[in-house]
């Protein structure tokens, strides 16, 4: 565990607003994470686990939060068979370095995942997903210390209750994740079956195509560009956390109460899943809008995605993020959840 000099959280996270804490705490194993944690607990001091920043906004006075720092790394092939493979990966090692990894090595399963920024650790809190993939299908097991017990446990992915965007540890459970297990698929180079009509309308295939595992990487990081949702230095449009709201879920008979051109997909589950960036756009909120006199605006790219023009504040990026959430409601009643941590605020 190394305590470092502690500097701005806006140099920690992808929309780079958050003021100084009071300390941070590298954790280079998970053993570290746990210590940390468990001394945390104990001493009643206000502490936050922050890896890749990818998905928090900090307030901007944190003299009291104390930090803990994910940073354990290590990918490792627990056993393989001809047709799968059981991968453990640990929490601080970038996401999408893994999926690279998986995609230059033949295992199927995360590829249409590549191009999401953060840890690892981090992708079970809100079961991660993206174009028809979610790390709920993959994942086998993760290892965790339980706030409950302060036991470190090996948890099956049953116990984190995955939903859409969504795990227990959203909600009631507390605790850290050291590691992650996932199982993937050996097809030859190949992709399982597309679950995404965007990945393969852009190639011309038919849905439920396996495609090689290079091609769904590259086409996703294309379709991910092309709407910020690539970090990338020289890219405004992604100095954000992504989606700042879920996309709404409502049941089928809620969903015939709205109008007809709303934006939405019939999930199996039979409910309904409103497009958020439709109703934001809907409610005077265009792609590129800037609030006036603030330096946060929306991605000329992506409706969903507020983003940092340079030099905002984290009450600035709340204050539009309300500002949307009420015009929403006012317009159809339906609530916006954001996705993001919001931390001290
Ligand atoms: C441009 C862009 C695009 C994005 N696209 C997507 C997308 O397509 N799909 C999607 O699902 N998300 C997306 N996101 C959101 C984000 O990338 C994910 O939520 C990611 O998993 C966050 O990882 P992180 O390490 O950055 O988490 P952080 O922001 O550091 O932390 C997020 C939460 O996880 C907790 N946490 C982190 N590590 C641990 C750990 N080891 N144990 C316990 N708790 C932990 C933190 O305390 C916090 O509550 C996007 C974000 C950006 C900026």
């Amino acid at each position: 565990m190394t305590l470092i000099k502690t500097s701005a959280l806006a140099n920690y996270t992808t929309i780079k607003v958050g003021g100084v804490p009071a300390s941070m705490n590298v954790c280079e194993t998970a053993q570290e994470l746990y210590e940390a944690a468990i001394e945390a607990w104990l001493s009643d001091e206000e502490f936050h686990v922050l890896a890749g920043g990818s998905n928090t906004v900090f307030a901007d006075d944190l003299r009291d939060l104390n930090i803990i720092f994910v940073a354990n790394k290590g990918i490792e092939v627990v056993s393989e068979t001809e047709t799968e493979a059981l991968i453990r990966v640990q929490a601080g090692e970038w996401w999408d370095d893994f999926v690279a990894w998986c995609v230059s090595r033949g295992y199927a399963g995360v590829e249409a995942m590549s191009g999401i920024p953060g840890s690892t650790g981090a992708t079970p809190v809100q079961n991660v997903g993206g174009y028809g993939q979610e790390v709920s299908q993959v994942i086998t097991q993760v290892e965790f210390l339980d706030k409950a017990t302060h036991l470190v446990e090996i948890k099956p992915a049953s116990f984190f209750e995955f939903n859409y965007r969504d795990s227990a540890l959203k909600h009631e459970l507390q605790g850290v994740i050291g590691w992650v297990e996932f199982r993937l698929q050996k097809l030859g180079g190949m992709s399982v079956p597309m679950a995404s009509g965007q990945i393969t309308n852009h190639l011309g295939e038919p849905y439920g195509s396996q495609l090689p595992l290079q091609v769904v990487r590259d086409t996703v990081l294309q379709l991910r560009s092309s709407k910020g949702m690539v970090v990338k230095p020289e890219d405004f449009d992604s100095v954000s956390c992504g989606s700042f709201f879920t996309n709404p879920v409502v049941s089928y008979n809620k969903a015939l109460e709205y109008p007809e051109d709303m934006q939405r997909w019939e999930m199996e589950s039979g409910d309904v899943k409103l497009s958020a960036g439709w109703l934001i756009e809907q409610a005077g909120f265009p792609k590129g809008y800037s609030l006036p006199g603030s330096n946060a605006g929306i991605s000329a790219k992506h409706a969903l995605a507020i983003i940092n023009k340079g030099g905002a504040s984290g009450t600035q990026i709340l204050e539009l993020a309300r500002l949307i959430q009420e015009r929403v409601a006012a317009r159809w009643g339906i609530n916006l959840v954001p996705e993001p941590n919001l931390i001290g605020f």
